[in-house]
């Protein structure tokens, strides 16, 4: 770190001579103005984006963090690679490092920054099985980002789900293997995927209602017994209230959809365009119309197109495969440009609806290899089974058949973007391996995760998002602080308690069975067509009325912030939020009519046949219900916490130096509400009251005690405490570290470069 020089500030914020937010910025200020991105607090990174290009990447810097230990060279994303990996390699411990910060605030490029550190430091022997799972590796960023990025106002390249991946290691250290999990999607819609997922329980009447037993106070709505009304063909239109949101659908001003679909248009030779009756101009389809007046140019589009088809092909994707992405992606803008029209009465046999431009119809057909009339009337009607088991054609409405129509784009990417998660996680299931000969794998996890979002109107999303990152910080509280002060506590060490705000209370008013905002809001989904958004926030109140962290306009009639009977408020660790009930039921329930399923599960394209698992399955059976967008996003969180918890965790945690994407610009409020809601002052506190590091004797002694006569080869002092204290007292440092039970704990980093210091100079 003394490499760094005098006036770059503090490389670890523990340093600081006194832990108060402008200290904290003026050292972040100061570091950032001299191009110093990366400064620590204990083992944790901070990482501003610098918005420019810096030289501090790339085979020398790699080869300066290699093999050192996380104190010798200044910070770097490079020395948190290489911690983890020798924690990894030398304890086969599995590790996670967790990035989180803002949109735009550097976490994918971080861990692309931490997976080219591990793909050049493995392998030295180049076995061909290694470098296979490397290239897919660093080649799976390309497409995902390709099918899962989008322009947005807030980020030109902004990851529009989350990212956990884990990288398998053999004993010798080298990446034999890897898995990709994907976490909700911009964002409504069940991650699900595979046999068994997403059926569907509420085409069949009678299931449009709660499963509960008839006659039971629905908890939503007493006034409703059972919560439903129900009986054949009812609340089909009450059921719709909103188009099914999603970027397949509709960008705001200035953004735009997944990247895939302009790479095709822009990048396609004419013939595979004409094949796919496409023109090259994204406005004149709808679905990519609003970002038109953004497109980069389109040399770039064309080559990412390609370099997205290259590493589809290094993956093994073949190219059967890559034409049905392709027909499946202009499929959906076709299908974006359907419109209907409401017909005479009795004028047309599907119903009162029609189809304005049918050879729309005939691309869909020809492009999902499915037959032309099955797509006409999958978008015209609904096949329903009335009372027993008979079924009944019911015809759409024109703003029902523009519903299912969105409903089915937004499907069709949702899930086309899970099947290539799910193709990639195959090619790089680790191959081949006994573990009874080979050993147990370790793995490494990287997780690149959407931060705490506030706008001015938040809606489900921002909800299961900031859900999110409670559930990451409660993990963070566990992991670094609590754990952290039990750790003294078992050594015998003197401990100064730290105060720091548990949010396990938010966690759980959002997740807790039966009466947490999810539960309560997949009753309100099983109730499909008696209760709507306002009766669910009514509900809420009644339950939450005395929560500490919630409120809405009911209870705080006063506040002129939230508007009656639309929001409700969380007190989020970060701050508070604000959320519009509009649409949290639907985008809970996220339906599809079984009809599409059907339709394309019965595709003569064995791709997107394979896509829909679930559309085999006949009408009159669909009777159990689905898991809502909101529980399974909630079971994958838990599932993702549970895991991360079993590692051993290192987190970066990425800060947004301004609003305006430029560099040298470090906009000090923007900076301050970031270090606020990271918690990253707690965190410097709970650090510097404890120590910077702590190790066991044993290791301790076996890096440093070359550096003392008494320990060196090997001491006759009777135990490793006092070896260690000798060996500490020799170099003057006793005064800066306490002696635990079975652990050295030393209080500043300093002092780490003083022993690395006079170790590098024998
Ligand atoms: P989102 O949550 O929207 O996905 P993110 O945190 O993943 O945002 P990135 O996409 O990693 O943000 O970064 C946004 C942009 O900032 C990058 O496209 C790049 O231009 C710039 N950037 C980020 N990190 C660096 C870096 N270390 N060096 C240079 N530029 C960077
Ligand atoms: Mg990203």
């Amino acid at each position: 770190m003394d490499e760094e020089g005098p006036d770059c500030g503090k490389a670890d914020f523990v340093l600081l001579d006194q832990v108060t937010m402008e200290d904290f910025m003026e050292n972040l200020k100061l570091r950032f103005e001299k191009g110093r991105i990366y400064t620590y607090i204990g083992e944790v990174l901070v990482s501003v984006n610098p918005y420019q290009e810096l030289p501090l990447y790339g085979p020398e810097a790699i080869a300066k963090y290699q093999g050192r230990e996380l104190y010798e060279r200044p910070p770097h994303l490079y020395a948190v690679a290489n911690a983890a990996y020798r924690a990894m390699k030398r304890r086969s411990r599995d590790t996670c490092i967790v990035i989180s910060g803002e949109s735009g605030a550097g976490k994918t490029e971080a861990s692309k920054h931490i997976m080219q550190y591990i793909a050049a430091v493995t392998n030295p022997s180049q076995r061909a099985e290694v470098e296979r799972v490397k290239d897919v590796l660093l080649k799976s960023t390309c497409v995902l980002e390709a099918f899962g990025n989008a322009r947005t106002n807030r980020n030109n390249n902004s990851s529009r789900f989350g990212k956990y991946m884990d990288i398998n290691f053999d004993f010798k250290g080298d990446p034999v293997g890897g898995h990709i999990h994907s976490y909700l999607l911009e964002k409504v819609g069940p991650a699900a995927w595979g046999p068994g997922a997403g059926r569907t329980f509420w085409e069949v009447p009678g299931s449009e209602g709660a499963p509960s037993a008839p006659g039971l106070p629905h908890p939503l709505c007493p006034h409703h017994p059972g919560g439903s009304g129900r009986g054949p063909l009812r609340g089909a239109r009450a059921q719709l209230p909103f188009s099914p949101q999603s970027r397949v659908l509709k960008q705001h001003v200035g953004e735009r959809n997944f990247h895939a679909f302009y790479q095709v248009l822009r990048g396609c030779e004419d013939s595979q365009l004409e094949d796919l009756h496409l023109q090259r101009n994204p406005a004149l389809y709808s679905f990519t119309r609003q970002g038109a007046g953004l497109n980069p140019l389109d040399s770039d589009e064309r080559s990412h197109h390609q370099a997205v088809m290259e590493a589809m092909r290094v993956i093994g994707f073949s190219p059967e495969e890559v034409d049905s992405v392709r027909r499946i992606l202009a499929a959906i803008l076709h299908l974006g440009n359907i419109e209907f029209v409401e017909m005479e009465e009795g004028g047309l046999e599907q119903g009162h609806v029609a189809v304005a431009e049918e050879v729309l119809v005939d691309h869909v057909a020809e492009l999902t290899a499915t037959p032309r009339e099955s797509v006409m009337r999958c978008l015209l009607s609904r096949t329903v089974a009335s009372g027993g088991r008979e079924l009944i054609e019911k015809g759409h409405t024109a703003a029902e058949a523009s519903y299912a129509r969105d409903a089915c784009a937004k499907a069709v990417y949702q899930r086309l973007f899970e099947w290539v998660v799910n193709r990639i996680n195959c090619v790089m299931e680790p191959r081949g391996r006994d573990p009874r000969r080979d050993g147990k794998d370790t793995v490494i996890g990287v997780l690149d995760i959407y931060g705490f979002e506030v706008f001015p109107v938040n809606s489900f999303e921002q909800f299961c998002i900031n859900y999110c990152n409670e559930k990451l910080q409660q993990l963070f509280i566990q992991l670094i602080l609590k754990q952290e002060q039990e750790e003294y506590e078992r050594e015998g060490i003197a401990w100064q308690s730290v105060d720091y705000f548990n949010n396990a209370t938010i966690v759980d008013l959002v997740e807790r069975p039966h009466r947490g905002v999810l539960a309560m809001l997949d009753e309100a989904c099983s109730a499909a067509g008696t209760i709507t958004d306002r009766i669910f926030l009514q509900s809420l109140d009644t339950h939450h009325r005395h929560h500490a962290h919630y409120t809405s306009r009911q209870l705080c009639p006063t506040d002129k912030t939230m508007e009656f009977g639309r929001d409700f408020r969380i007190k989020h660790y970060a701050g508070d939020v604000t959320y519009s009930v509009e649409g949290f039921i639907d985008k809970n329930r996220d339906h599809l009519f079984q009809d599409f399923k059907r339709l394309l599960y019965n595709s003569s394209d064995p791709t997107l046949r394979a896509m829909w698992p679930d559309g085999q399955q006949d009408i009159t059976e669909v009777t159990k219900r689905p898991l809502t967008a909101g529980t399974l996003f909630k079971n994958s969180m838990v599932a993702l916490v549970e895991n991360l918890a079993s590692k051993e965790p290192f987190y970066v945690r990425c800060i947004k130096p301004n609003e305006d994407k430029v560099a040298a610009k470090l906009d000090e409020g923007h900076c301050r509400h970031q270090v606020e809601y990271l918690g990253l002052l707690e965190n410097v506190r709970v650090r510097r009251a404890g120590f910077a590091s702590r190790q066991p004797y044993p290791r301790f002694l076996l890096r440093y005690k070359m550096t003392c006569e008494y320990t060196w080869p090997n001491h006759l002092l009777g135990s490793d405490r006092a070896a260690a204290s000798a060996l500490l007292e020799q170099h003057g440092l006793q005064g800066d570290v306490a002696f635990g039970h079975t652990k050295l704990f030393i209080r500043s980093p300093q002092t780490l470069v003083t022993l690395e210091q006079s170790r590098a100079r024998l």
